[in-house]
């Protein structure tokens, strides 16, 4: 069993978690599912480089220019492994875990698949995981099929399975959904997938902040992250793509940077991955990323699972006890991540969060860009509290607190 985690001096690191949000009344961080906090060392990693070393990356020749090109490419190498890719080609910045979908979309299945072909996607996803392929099966007369989940919503593998049957070439799943927290079993997934001659996408924007990612051992074709979910900056994100499936991509975006010859009659294009980072990109939050995976490396990521399964574990517990409190989600920590979204009788999900908002406690209300989850659960929206690494039992114990509170309000 790994050690625990030195909260102490962790917290220390988020001034965010030092503040107030109204005289007396201390944050209690739980919406790191939609961004996570920054660390100090991730803030002051960026200012130094943009007061030190910032400049154009690739085409310059000067010092700065060699350096800002030195830390952006030493940045992809850090990302690449991280997440356990073969080779810092395999890792291609984007703006975000969207980004990186819409890319597999455009670069590889617009290129790939003809009409009629079938993506299989499912009903946990993000939005992000399913409007791209709604938007290409339009555009391209692909079919669409969704993978159901169970009440708590598991995926119904038995169901999953009768759609591979139906040989679809491309899956894509989540590795953690952002509303029931559920890790599916990837690998025997991917694995399944493969054998019917599928490519696998992986959605792993909620998985790579929280669990030890190893891809090559997932075997994963394509693989989604952002960095801002993972302590580092807005702006920047990886999609993963293995390279047997990266030689087979076209380019999406055109301009610089992605070429390696432009004539009046045509152009030929960079080896992967510039071939995919037209124009200039988040220079600067690449190296700020960098920051953030040596901050989590630092810790280890067996540790934050560790701590996660555990806090995760005690506000199960806690949430069982508020009255007329529905949860979205497993009501274990074996094989999900500690989000917890809920349905409380007493109030609507944006009075729980305005309340609670009262409390100092920050969480998220709505669909979480999730509807058809929401629609599998029969209510329109919920409330969610993500934990990450910084927090406590005490912000469980204040998040309990203030339900209760919102619970006698309301009756
Ligand atoms: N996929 C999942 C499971 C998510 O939770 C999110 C963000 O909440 C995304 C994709 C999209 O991430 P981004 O908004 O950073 O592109």
């Amino acid at each position: 069993m790994p050690t625990a985690l030195d909260l102490n001096r962790i917290r220390a690191d988020f001034p965010a978690l030092q503040r107030e949000v109204r005289p007396g009344v201390s944050l209690v961080y739980l919406d790191s599912t939609a961004s996570s906090l920054k660390p100090r060392p991730v803030v002051e990693r960026l200012a130094d480089f943009y007061l030190h070393h910032y400049a154009n990356i690739h085409r310059g020749i000067h010092t700065l220019a060699e350096e800002a090109t030195a830390a952006y490419e030493a940045a992809r190498q850090k990302v690449a492994l991280f997440l356990g890719a073969s080779e810092a080609e395999e890792i291609i910045f984007v703006r975000n875990a969207t980004e990186a979908v819409n890319l597999v979309a455009h670069a590889w299945a617009r290129v790939h698949l003809r009409p009629g072909d079938l993506i299989v996607t499912t009903e946990a996803e993000h939005h992000a995981n399913i409007v791209p392929w709604q938007m290409l099966a339009a555009e391209r007369g692909l079919r669409l099929e969704f993978g159901r989940v169970d009440d708590q919503g598991r995926l119904d593998l038995e169901h999953f399975h009768r759609l591979l049957a139906q040989e679809p070439r491309l899956v894509a799943f989540t590795h953690m959904s952002n509303v029931t927290g559920v890790i599916p079993p990837v690998a025997e997934m991917t694995r399944a997938a493969h054998a019917v001659g599928a490519r696998v996408l992986v959605d792993g924007a909620q998985a790579a902040p929280h669990l030890p990612i190893n891809l090559a051992a997932l075997g994963v074709d394509f693989y989604a992250v952002s960095a801002h979910k993972m302590l580092g900056p807005s702006g920047i994100g990886a999609l993963y793509a293995r390279r047997e499936v990266l030689d087979t991509m076209q380019p999406f975006l055109g301009g610089g940077g992605m070429i390696r010859r432009v004539t009046t009659q045509g152009f030929a294009p960079a080896e992967p991955p510039a071939m995919f980072e037209a124009g200039t990109p988040a220079i600067a939050e690449a190296v700020g990323w960098a920051a953030a995976i040596d901050y989590l490396q630092a810790l280890g990521m067996e540790r934050v699972r560790q701590h996660e399964r555990d806090l995760g574990a005690y506000a199960l517990e806690r949430l069982r006890q508020v009255p007329g409190l529905r949860l979205l989600g497993p009501a274990t920590m074996q094989d999900r991540g500690a989000v917890f979204a809920f349905w409380l009788d007493a109030a609507h999900p944006h009075d729980v969060a305005q309340v609670l908002d009262h409390h100092g406690v920050a969480v998220r209300a709505g669909h979480h860009c999730a509807q058809p989850l929401h629609r599998r659960f029969g209510v329109p929206a919920s409330a969610r509290a993500g934990l990450y690494l910084y927090n406590t039992r005490a912000d469980i114990d204040r998040l309990i607190e203030a339900l209760e509170h919102v619970v006698r309000m309301f009756a």
